[in-house]
Order: structure tokens, then C-alpha cells, then sequence
């Protein structure tokens, strides 16, 4: 039966494929594809796991047979046998098998996607004794995958080494379907890892636009939708999903009718897709002849293939904290730093890269474990450069590496989240140090320029501070509305009041553009709002000149400002600000 479940639109288009159920696990698995020549090796993997786990039950029963009932009550000796029952269930092997076999999913993935379909089936039990025995089911399966975590796999490589491009998945007869995520919620080190594999598009139960699952599921350019409450519940594995990311709507079981519907409303956005492309080659520069600078946001080194692709002027966000993801603890050293920075660099082939010192914290842990420690209000608390001035030699580290990188071409130096004077102080005096520190040492590095993202309402509001000290500045609207509005920017039950046209909001992006161009220092903006469409003839009105955004987006701005005359922008834009409803003034 089709229905349908309603979020928010995270990035647009639409996906067709069926669903792949990701299922939440207390244990911390890792989702990969494996090549088929590993199959055996994961299925055995799995059965070692069940058979410790079985060996482990035997040795317990054996344990409580010589107790005392009053030790080892009969009722422990009854969960010991349900235990080995559902272990020994055939249907629970033989459903990983299939996953393993069939999806080419790694055996941690089969494992808890089998246990989800087995859930279910309890969830669907009419005998209330037999439904409770789902938490049974659960604590084998994770007692199988805490074994199997202790064991590596035996193609030990890391994960990423593993990753399938989507052009060999597409060639490989066993995976033919396109496949969509559906999943309670998904973390940006999850998003990592799905950013060259098959997946056609997302859904979550939970998060907001500008969270930063949303933002790499934009990055990917594939449709998805967030905050869409209970789609992990609703959907079942294997269904037919269609994904709307412009309507922000997951429809669940199609019928014919609606998946011709949708089948062309695809094939429309694909012709739109080609109608774009022809301009890439057409430089930025509006009708009244004003030059305007595209750059591309990036969250690895190899992105920059698609940055150039789609025509960037260079990359104005490289949001390094994706290279510390994920990394259990292994972070990046600096010659592992700076290869990842030089690689980059030297992608761009000359054009400028600016590399943003780590933004760690908020919705952006290290690894999903580190969730489990999160602050009362992560997104007040150490982040960003907060987490770097607190570990010096860490950010020392990251310095060096960025400087190194500047040797191979030219670099920008961002840092992110600076609030005050002091900070700023701090963070010139290691910049500093960083550099001497190179100097006498005898290693080659190349100059950098400084920049400021403007993303705290308070570093706005003391620009002339930031103006003195940097060389430039990009305006991070997604904290910048954040923290104005004081609107957690990942949490879907205030969405709507994630509100980028709030009189206020404008007034500091305003601001903020105004005195840079009065100084002629060069400002950019870089948060979400430079690649959304509807705001690009305000921004430029208000004399915005650099936009940096997902490379996907790049050729639908460069659309408008051909389309646009800054003149005849300016006292509207200036307008708009001034409203006490913007949206109403923006038209439709
Ligand atoms: C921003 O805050 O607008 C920004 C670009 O940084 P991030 O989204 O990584 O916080
Ligand atoms: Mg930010």
C-alpha cells in the first residue's frame, strides 16, 4: 500500500530505488561494501562470531548446572536456552548470508540489517512472551558483533581502501537496483563513507537542513530528506521508495501511476541538469558587467575533481575536520595532514584553496562513540577553534600542514568560530609560531593569507576587530542564523524557525558585506545560503562578489547572476533588509 512520509527537503531531486534500513545499534558498526571475492571470508567471519558466542552460552550453562538454585535462579538457566535458540536460528545465518552474498554488505552491516528484519517480525507477534524476545534477539546479535569487533576482518584494510566507486558497483550485475538509506539518523562520518558508493539518496528520522549530515548529502548531490519522523519505522527493507528532495517527502510503496509520475519529473531534472552544464565554461559576471567569483566547498581532497568540474574559481571552504573523522582515536598526523592538503592544492591546479582549520564539536564528532560524551550544549561548547586553542600542539600540528601544502600553490588560511579578541590574539601568535617553527627547522612551506569566518553574531558585530586583523573574511550563515536565532541548526522540531530571511540575520550578513567593501577587504560567503538560488540576487545587491558553495550548485548561482544587474539590485536589496518580513519581498 503506498503512503507517504513528510521532512524537510535537504538537497534536491528525485531517487527511485529500493530501501536499505539502517539499523541503530548500541555497538558502533561500520557500514561498507565488500568485493565479491570477500564474501566468504565476511560469512565465515559472521559464523565465528555466532559459534563464540554459542561456546560462550555452553560454558555458562555448564557453570549455573553446578550452582545452587538460589545462585543461579532457574529463570537465568531459561534465558541461556533462549539464547541459544534464536543463535542457532537458521533464519538469522541465512538472512546475513543473503545480505552478505547478494548486497555485498560487510558482515557487521548484514548482521544488524538481518537483525532488523527479525525485529520486525517480532514487533509483528500476537503473544506478548514471544514479542518481549526481541530484546533477546538483540543482546545475541550484539554479543556476536562485540566478538566480531575484537577480530579484525581478514582483508584488514581500512574502510575507505574497501569503498567501491559507483561506476564498478554500476557495472557489477549483483548490485543492479539503485538503493536509498533509510535510517533514524545518520552521522557525517557515516555521510563520509557513503560518499562514493552506490546510494541514490537518503532519509532520516531525524536532523535539520543545515546540519551537517544534510550539508554532505548536498555536497553528494543526491536527494535526501531529513526530520521525515518514524520513515526508519514505516519503511521496510527492500521496499520501493521514491525520494522528492525538493518537496522533502519519502513515498513508500509506490503505485504504478505515482512512479511514472516520478520517473519523469527524474528525467526533467536530468535535462535541466545538461541545459546547465553548458555554462560551465561561461565566466560569472552579471549583465551590468560586475565579476563574481564562484568557489567550491569541499570536505576531502579528492572533491576537488569535482569543484573544477563544475567550474569553480577555487575552493573557499575546505572543512578539514572531515580528514579527523571517523579515525577511532587515529588522527591525521602531520605528513598525513599535509599530503591530504597538498593534494588539494595541487587538484585545483592553481586556483586558490582556502583550508578551514578544524571545526570539531556541535553535530561534528570525532567518531560516533564520541556522542555518548556530548556536552549539555554541544554547539555552546568547545568547537571549532575553542577545541584547537585548548590543544595547541594539535593545531600547531594542522598549521604547519596547511603551511607546508602552501608551497604547491595558493592558500588560504580560515579559521572558524572566533568570538573575541583574545582568541584571535592567540590564534596570530601560533599562526607564528607554526611559521618559525618551519623556518628553523628547514622545510619548505609558502605564504598564506588569513581569513575569519563571521558566524558568531558577536564577531559581527565587532568586525572593525576582525577587519584589523585579518585579510579576509566568509560569512558562515549556518551558525551565523544559528546563533542569532538561537536555533539549534540539527534539530528538526525547530526547523522552522531556522530562518535565513530574519530581519536580523540580513542586517549582519548586511553589515558584514558593507565594511569589508568599504575596506576593500575581500568577503565571501560560505555557509548554505550561497548556493541556495532564491537568495542570490539579494546577496548581490547588497554587494556580495564571492560566493562558496557545494560544487553541485555552482552552475544553477552562476545562472542567476548572469541573469542579474547589480545595479538595479542595490536600494531593493537594501529594502529587503530593512523589512519587517523579508520573504514577502523576495517574491516567490
Ligand atoms: C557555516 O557555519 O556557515 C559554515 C560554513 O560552517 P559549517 O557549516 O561547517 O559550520
Ligand atoms: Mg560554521
Amino acid at each position: 500500500m503506498t503512503f507517504s512520509v513528510h521532512g524537510l527537503p535537504v538537497a534536491r531531486g528525485v531517487a527511485i530505488g529500493r530501501a536499505v534500513l539502517m539499523a541503530s545499534s548500541r555497538v558502533d558498526v561500520a557500514h561498507y561494501f565488500i568485493e565479491p571475492d570477500q564474501i566468504a571470508a565476511e560469512i565465515a567471519r559472521v559464523r565465528a562470531g555466532r559459534n563464540a558466542v554459542v561456546e560462550e552460552i555452553r560454558r555458562l550453562q555448564h557453570t549455573i548446572s553446578q550452582m545452587g538454585p538460589k545462585e543461579a535462579p532457574h529463570e537465568l538457566a531459561a534465558l541461556l536456552d533462549v539464547h541459544l535458540m534464536l543463535l542457532q536460528d537458521e533464519e538469522l545465518i541465512s538472512g546475513v548470508k543473503h545480505w552478505i552474498t547478494d548486497r555485498l554488505y560487510n558482515a557487521e552491516w548484514a548482521l544488524t540489517t538481518q537483525l532488523e528484519v527479525l525485529s520486525r517480525q517480532f514487533d509483528e507477534m500476537e503473544d506478548e512472551y514471544l514479542r518481549e524476545r526481541k530484546a533477546d534477539l538483540e543482546q545475541v546479535a550484539e554479543r556476536i558483533l562485540r566478538y566480531m569487533k575484537g577480530v579484525a576482518s581478514p582483508a584488514a584494510q581500512p574502510p575507505a581502501a574497501r569503498r567501491r566507486t559507483q561506476q564498478e558497483l554500476l557495472l557489477d550485475d549483483s548490485v543492479d537496483v539503485p538503493l536509498v538509506i533509510i535510517a533514524h539518523d545518520l552521522s557525517p562520518a557515516d555521510m563520509l563513507q557513503f560518499k562514493q558508493s552506490v546510494f541514490a539518496g537518503f532519509v532520516t528520522d531525524v536532523g535539520g537542513r543545515n546540519s551537517h549530515t544534510a550539508i554532505v548529502a548536498r555536497s553528494m548531490d543526491i536527494p535526501a530528506v531529513v526530520g521525515a519522523r518514524g520513515a526508519s519505522q514505516l519503511a521496510r527493507q527492500d521496499d520501493w521508495i521514491i525520494i522528492d528532495g525538493d518537496a522533502g517527502v519519502m513515498i513508500v510503496d509506490p503505485s504504478p501511476i505515482i512512479l511514472a509520475e516520478y520517473g519523469f519529473k527524474q528525467r526533467q531534472g536530468e535535462l535541466e541538469r545538461g541545459r546547465l552544464a553548458r555554462l560551465r565554461h561561461t565566466p560569472a559576471i552579471t549583465l551590468d558587467g560586475q565579476k563574481v567569483e564562484l568557489l567550491a566547498n569541499i570536505e576531502l581532497p579528492d572533491d576537488a575533481k569535482a569543484a573544477l568540474e563544475a567550474g569553480a574559481a577555487g575552493v573557499g571552504l575546505f572543512r578539514s575536520e572531515f580528514l579527523f573523522m571517523g579515525r577511532r582515536g587515529q588522527l591525521p598526523q602531520e605528513e598525513e595532514q599535509y599530503q591530504a592538503y597538498r593534494r588539494a592544492v595541487e587538484g585545483m591546479q592553481g586556483r586558490p584553496v582556502t583550508i578551514r582549520t578544524m571545526d570539531v564539536g556541535a553535530d561534528k564528532p570525532l567518531d560516533d562513540g564520541a556522542r555518548v560524551e556530548a556536552h549539555l550544549n554541544p554547539a555552546l561548547g568547545l568547537r571549532a577553534i575553542r577545541l584547537s586553542l585548548a590543544d595547541p600542539g594539535t593545531f600547531l600540528m594542522q598549521l604547519r600542514a596547511i603551511m607546508r601544502a602552501a608551497a604547491h600553490g595558493p592558500v588560504n588560511l580560515l579559521i572558524p568560530m572566533l568570538a573575541h579578541a583574545s582568541e584571535i590574539r592567540q590564534t596570530l601568535a601560533l599562526v607564528e609560531t607554526a611559521r618559525q617553527d618551519l623556518e628553523r627547522r628547514g622545510v619548505p612551506h609558502g605564504p598564506v593569507k588569513l581569513g575569519a569566518m563571521i558566524e558568531i553574531p558577536a564577531a559581527a558585530l565587532i568586525l572593525k576587530t576582525f577587519l584589523k586583523h585579518f585579510d579576509f573574511l566568509s560569512i558562515g550563515t549556518n551558525d551565523l542564523i544559528q546563533y542569532t536565532l538561537a536555533i539549534d541548526r540539527a534539530d528538526e522540531a525547530v526547523a522552522h524557525l531556522y530562518d535565513p530571511l530574519h530581519p536580523a540575520v540580513l542586517r549582519l550578513v548586511a553589515e558584514t558585506i558593507a565594511q569589508c567593501n568599504a575596506q576593500g577587504k575581500s568577503v565571501s560567503v560560505c555557509g548554505e545560503m550561497a548556493g541556495d538560488t532564491s537568495v542570490t540576487r539579494l546577496l548581490l545587491g547588497l554587494g556580495l562578489r564571492s560566493f562558496s558553495m557545494h560544487p553541485a550548485q555552482i552552475l544553477a548561482v552562476k545562472q542567476e547572476v548572469l541573469r542579474a544587474d547589480t545595479g538595479r539590485l542595490e536600494s531593493w536589496a537594501r529594502q529587503v533588509v530593512e523589512a519587517e518580513e523579508p520573504a514577502a519581498l523576495l517574491g516567490p
